[in-house]
């Protein structure tokens, strides 16, 4: 690099840092009840912690303007700085989604909350903001889901080709994810690995695997819908992914914006209602364990889309090492 270059990209430098903070933003957006939609929740998402007691207390001084209400993610983001107006914002239901369990029933979630953080080079991620603020003001600033700032725990692989076929219409099956290094696995507190028919009858009921051999094994079942015939999907390419625990302030997400929802644990961001099957051996309602979102892409090869437009989502019954898997969109 030489002198110039680098005078320049210090300048550069300069301009960005001189930018409105993701506060400032918000609170100029609140005032003038100026912008909706994705990009106001892609601002939220990189406030600092530490400021957000004062954003929620302007939201609250703004409901019900539709700025203030499209801020109504915070309810899930910090609940307790909403307390009392959760019917005054658009939509989000964070009481609701803490699914509620009667005493000596088990949990309906397996295990904390952990996010899937593929390779920034493999994810075809590019954030909308506002069309009126310089773009890369935002993208150095990190969304905790997709960029975590906490150490990986654990790795776990996507993709590829499964063994073994479809019990109920023969499909070979496919690898959804392969969760061998993630700790929990030899206790199974998890399973070794979670795989799918993706034909379209099949995704739209629950699907259920035994896992007492090398591979899970799908279990005997019928469709309630004709096969249609459907050409077999690629594959979701094969790629690693780091698990990192996720923050206490994601851990309720809603569908639909631009969060990372692909997740291992933790409560399930529901399109349609909370729901859970049953397991086929213990009748019990089956634990959450895992969810994947149609909507991540991925560079040069499509994700989970053909196979949902909305959140495959993953159970596993411990006591009995059975998995399941369904599908919610809208
Ligand atoms: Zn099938
Ligand atoms: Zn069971």
């Amino acid at each position: 690099m030489d002198d110039a270059e680098r005078e320049s990209r210090a300048a550069e430098d300069r301009r960005i840092a001189a930018l409105a903070s993701p506060l400032e933003v918000l609170l100029e957006t609140l005032r003038n009840d100026i912008r909706t939609g994705d990009a106001i929740v892609n601002v939220l998402d990189r406030v600092a912690d530490d400021e957000l007691p004062q954003l929620a207390e302007a939201v609250v001084q703004h409901l019900p303007s539709e700025s203030a209400k499209h801020l109504g993610g915070l309810l899930l983001q910090a609940p307790q700085l909403m307390a009392g107006h959760v019917d005054e914002v658009d939509e989000p239901m964070p009481f609701t989604w803490l699914e509620q369990f009667d005493e000596g029933e088990r949990p309906p979630v397996a295990l904390p909350a952990h996010h899937l953080v593929f390779e920034q080079r493999d994810v075809d991620y590019e954030p909308r903001f506002f069309p009126d603020e310089p773009v890369e003001r935002w993208r150095a600033v990190p969304n905790p889901t997709w960029q975590p700032s906490t150490p990986a725990v654990g790795h776990v692989r996507v993709g590829g080709a499964a063994q073994g076929e479809c019990s109920a219409c023969g499909w070979p099956l496919q690898r959804v994810l392969d969760l061998a290094d993630f700790p929990g696995v030899e206790e199974g507190v998890v399973p070794r690995a979670l795989v799918a028919c993706v034909n379209a009858p099949c995704m739209w009921s629950v699907q259920w695997f035994a896992h007492d051999g090398d591979q899970p094994r799908a279990l005997p079942r019928v469709n309630d819908l004709p096969d249609y015939g459907m050409p077999t999907p690629d594959p979701v390419p094969e790629l690693r992914a780091a698990l990192h625990l996720t923050p206490a302030r994601w851990q309720l997400q809603d569908w639909g914006g631009q969060q990372n929802l692909n997740r291992v644990g933790g409560h399930p961001s529901w399109i349609q209602d909370a729901w859970h099957p049953e397991c086929p051996q213990c009748q019990r309602a089956m634990p959450f364990v895992a969810q994947l979102d149609g909507a991540t892409e991925f560079v040069g090869a499509k994700g989970w889309s053909a196979w949902t437009e909305g959140l495959l989502y993953a159970y596993w019954c411990a006591d009995c090492q059975i998995s399941a898997l369904t599908t919610q969109q809208t």
